[in-house]
């Protein structure tokens, strides 16, 4: 048994674990920050306990075995059954299927300190989500009873199978077929950098139906849920990537699988919409991934500079590292502004794909400024893995790409500006 000892596991059951039970069976919607005016990012006392609860539970599990799985590669699975059994997973599960319907700022809240400890463990945690979210958003019931009451029942988790070797900002491009044979669809094809891809339970595979190519994408492409031990899907092997080494990553391959017609996300046709969507409630958390992350980076920087001296004085109080660590701290509390307000509005059951991309755009991009300032804060020592800051700018740099690149975002922003304005214009 690692840090985690039986007699803290008493006392989280007992002490911890009661607050999300009680949030649980009032079907926790953690809407007080809205005020009549607009938002307001205060925190409620439940979300305060869930985030005191998330942080205790970075501090004493994540943070000591990090760099571990840094360097081993190895998949947590103790972390995701520990964050399972204290509600730190599957949290945002309709309360219908009996999970704790959160909402996404809470879910935001909670990402931010599990990314504070390790963003390959958050990566890997956040993964499952990114995979459920299309069954919450378009499941019907009994898809949902079956596949996320799964997730309730025991710690596996889902994964999102979307990219492809040859089409990633470029969806329209999927070439994964689907055919309708009877009762079930027959998949061939390949993904590619699907995370947690080698260890899910099931997966969302988008998979292209209409065998026109000039079909839109809108009718083109449909969703389905995908069982990992269906004969003929087959993981390839775990990527070797430059940073966020906990989570898993890998290509796979559909040879001939079969699916049977149930497991089909709304209709055929609706795949696009659902793939997409998704991410209008998955970017805010993946921003609040980066904002944690960015904390982390400014928290080891000012430590550092209080510690180290040169010409006889903690280069903190050379006027040049503090404006660094001034930079540092605007671009972290204006991100974490920005995820809150996306977290915000798509809590209001509003459309926030700008917001959302905003947000993430804007996390990701500072969160990569953030850790190379910490690695010059800290000199040579920040360029060797002994210390803390080396691991975190190569984690920062898939903020940029995964869930959407930085420029794809800024398409999205872009897009919804001029949508806006031809619409004020009629
Ligand atoms: C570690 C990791 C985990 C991932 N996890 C998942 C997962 O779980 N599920 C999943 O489905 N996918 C996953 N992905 C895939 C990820 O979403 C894609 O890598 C990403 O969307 C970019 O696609 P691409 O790699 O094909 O790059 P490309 O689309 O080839 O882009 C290459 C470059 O061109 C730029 N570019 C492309 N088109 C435009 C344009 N129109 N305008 C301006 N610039 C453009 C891009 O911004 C980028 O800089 C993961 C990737 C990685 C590396």
């Amino acid at each position: 048994m690692n840090i985690f000892t039986q007699s803290k596991m008493v006392f989280l059951k007992k002490v911890v674990t009661k607050p999300l039970r009680h949030l649980a069976a009032r079907s926790y919607v953690g809407l007080s920050h809205i005020s009549p005016n607009g938002p307001s990012f205060g925190i409620t006392e439940d979300q305060k306990q869930m985030q005191e609860l998330t942080r205790k539970f970075v501090r004493e599990e994540i943070i000591p075995v990090a760099a571990h799985h840094d360097k081993t590669g190895e998949y947590p699975w103790d972390i995701v059954k520990k964050a399972w059994s204290l509600g730190l997973m599957n949290n945002h599960i309709p309360a219908d299927i009996g999970g704790m319907d959160i909402d996404c700022y809470t879910t935001c809240l909670i990402s931010e300190e599990l990314a504070y400890g390790c963003t390959g463990i958050m990566t890997a945690l956040e993964a499952s989500s990114l995979g459920q979210t299309p069954v919450i958003l378009a499941g019907n019931q009994e898809q949902k009873k079956k596949y996320l009451g799964r997730l309730l029942e025991e710690p596996i988790v889902a994964a999102y199978c979307v990219t492809e070797p040859g089409a990633g900002s470029d969806v329209n491009g999927v070439k994964t077929r689907a055919e309708r044979k009877g009762d079930e669809y027959i998949l061939n094809g390949q993904k590619m950098w699907i995370t947690n891809g080698g260890v899910a339970n099931w997966y969302f595979v988008l998979a292209r139906t209409n065998p026109d190519p000039k079909a839109p994408a809108s009718k083109a492409f449909t969703g389905f849920i995908v069982e990992r031990d269906t004969p003929g899907l087959t993981p390839g092997r775990k990527e070797q990537n430059m940073g966020q080494r906990a989570s898993d990553t890998r290509g796979i391959t559909f040879e001939d699988v079969r699916v049977p017609k149930e497991n089909v996300l709304i209709g055929e046709g609706a795949g696009f919409k659902i793939a997409m969507g998704t991410f209008d409630k998955t970017r805010p958390p993946v921003a609040a991934g980066a904002v944690g992350l960015a904390q982390r980076c400014l928290d080891e920087a000012f430590k550092y500079s209080l510690e180290r001296k040169t010409f006889g004085v903690p280069i903190a109080n050379h006027q040049a590292v503090q404006f660094m660590l001034a930079d540092m701290a605007i671009g972290v509390e204006t991100s974490r502004l920005a995820y809150r307000l996306a977290a915000w509005e798509v809590d209001q059951g509003r459309r926030n794909s700008y917001y959302a991309s905003i947000a993430k755009c804007y996390a990701a991009d500072i969160a990569n400024k953030i850790a190379s300032d910490a690695v010059q804060i800290f000199g040579g020592n920040g360029f060797n893995s002994d210390y803390p800051v080396e691991k975190l700018m190569r984690d920062a740099k898939i903020y940029q790409i995964y869930e959407g690149t930085s420029q794809i975002q800024r398409l999205i922003i872009s897009r919804n500006m001029f949508e806006e304005a031809k619409q004020s214009a009629k």
